[in-house]
């Protein structure tokens, strides 16, 4: 048998829920904050709309970058007035299709770390390479402007770029954003950004790139259903392109994926046009939860947390226990059953990421059982990683 050519791992996040669910179904009493996904109901009107269309027997194929009046609906909602919108299911194939037509093997595409873990694997998959710059954890891990002019080299082709971030909750400010362009126009760079947690900023307007007119022509701008209309499952997810790349991209989609979901597809319009209050109620029972939960961990001795501004993740910086961050996650989901992301899943080790996509209640107990599980490390003066081996 000629051995496999790619040894593609699957996510680590996705892996860990799978953990921490079934250590649930085994009867544990298991507090799952490992997910990115949102935990609550569709708009009842993307409901409607697919139960509609499955009568209605709408469950033949559509274009491969999605029907005219999603492409119109998503035109209108995101007030993406220029360039051409593509659609696909969910974010991540229109940001693998995006890299896959722009950089072939040997070419580097710069990814600021921490990172969301998908990244550097679809990087990867396109024969590239994945260029990691760090972000500065003094600065909300933003990028630092001389990191990314040091890692310019004639190989390199784009930037993928992610605001509100995954894992951190930074958001990046309007000057920073200029920055990022004016580095991208300064080197003819692609743009290839991801704003899929653009509902989700809670203390100052969300500011998308697509606001800076004159890097269009080169910003490839992902974006989705998933978390801003609670449709993960769903698989819709949107992209406003610069004309010239339009159809190697929806061309791409068309070999790879066939095309979106019907179905999702009249779900996306009714949650788009239906129910304009839905992003901004989401927005605010997010907030009342970072609020809730960011107090009682940033109370917590011996870990290092700041007020997340944005997507739906606190950043616990460990690194003053000295414990392994896979380690420390292991132990707290063994002892204390709280399932955290360790930071190594988004290239950065000696943190963890905790996800407050659930009812507050919920959120409170589990800072209750960290806290518990730092204490009685405390008292037993055994440094964590070792007390969870
Ligand atoms: N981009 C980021 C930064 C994410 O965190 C996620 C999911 O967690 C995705 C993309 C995936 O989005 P989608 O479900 O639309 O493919």
């Amino acid at each position: 048998m000629k051995p496999m050519r790619r040894n593609v791992l699957s996510s680590i996040t996705m892996s860990l829920d799978r953990q921490a669910k079934e250590l649930a179904a085994s009867g544990r009493d298991v507090i799952n904050l490992t997910a990115g996904q949102v935990d609550l109901p569709v708009p009842q009107t993307a409901k409607d709309a697919v139960l509609a269309a499955l009568e209605a027997d709408r469950t033949g194929y559509v274009p491969a970058a999605g029907s005219a009046d999603v492409i119109r609906a998503v035109r209108n909602g995101m007030g993406w007035t220029e360039g051409s919108v593509l659609i696909s299911a969910g974010a991540k194939p229109l940001l693998s299709a995006a890299i896959a037509c722009i950089a072939g093997p040997g070419d580097e595409v710069l990814l600021p770390t921490p990172c969301y873990t998908s990244y550097p694997e679809m990087i990867r998959l396109a024969d590239a390479v994945p260029v990691f710059i760090e972000g500065d954890p003094e600065n909300r891990f933003a990028i630092p402007r001389e990191a990314l002019e040091n890692a310019v080299t004639v190989r390199t082709k784009a930037l993928l770029f992610n605001n509100p971030v995954n894992p951190t909750g930074t958001v990046y400010r309007r000057e920073e954003l200029r920055e990022i362009a004016d580095f991208c126009i300064k080197h003819d760079l692609w743009l290839i950004a991801d704003e899929v947690y653009g509902t989700f900023v809670y203390d100052e307007p969300f500011v998308s790139l697509y606001e800076l007119s004159d890097v269009r022509d080169r910003l490839i701008l992902v974006n989705s259903a998933s978390k801003a209309f609670a449709m993960a499952g769903l698989r819709l997810g949107y992209a406003v392109v610069p004309d010239a790349a339009a159809s190697a991209i929806a061309g791409y989609l068309s070999h790879m994926l066939g095309c979106p979901c019907s179905l999702s597809e009249r779900a996306a319009i009714a949650a788009l046009e239906g129910d304009a209050g839905y992003r901004s109620r989401l927005r605010e029972t997010f907030r009342a939860r970072r609020d809730a939960l960011y107090p009682l961990i940033a109370a917590i001795p011996s870990l290092k947390v700041e007020e997340s501004a944005g997507a739906f993740y606190l950043w616990l910086d460990i690194r003053g226990t000295g414990a392994d961050d896979a380690a420390f996650c292991r132990g707290l989901l063994e002892r204390e059953g709280v399932a955290l992301t360790p930071g190594s899943a988004f290239l950065r080790s000696g943190f963890v990421r905790l996800a407050y996509a659930q009812p507050e209640p919920v959120l409170k107990a589990a800072a209750e059982r960290i806290k518990r599980y730092f204490a009685e490390a405390a008292a037993d003066q055994t440094p964590l990683s070792i007390k969870c081996e």
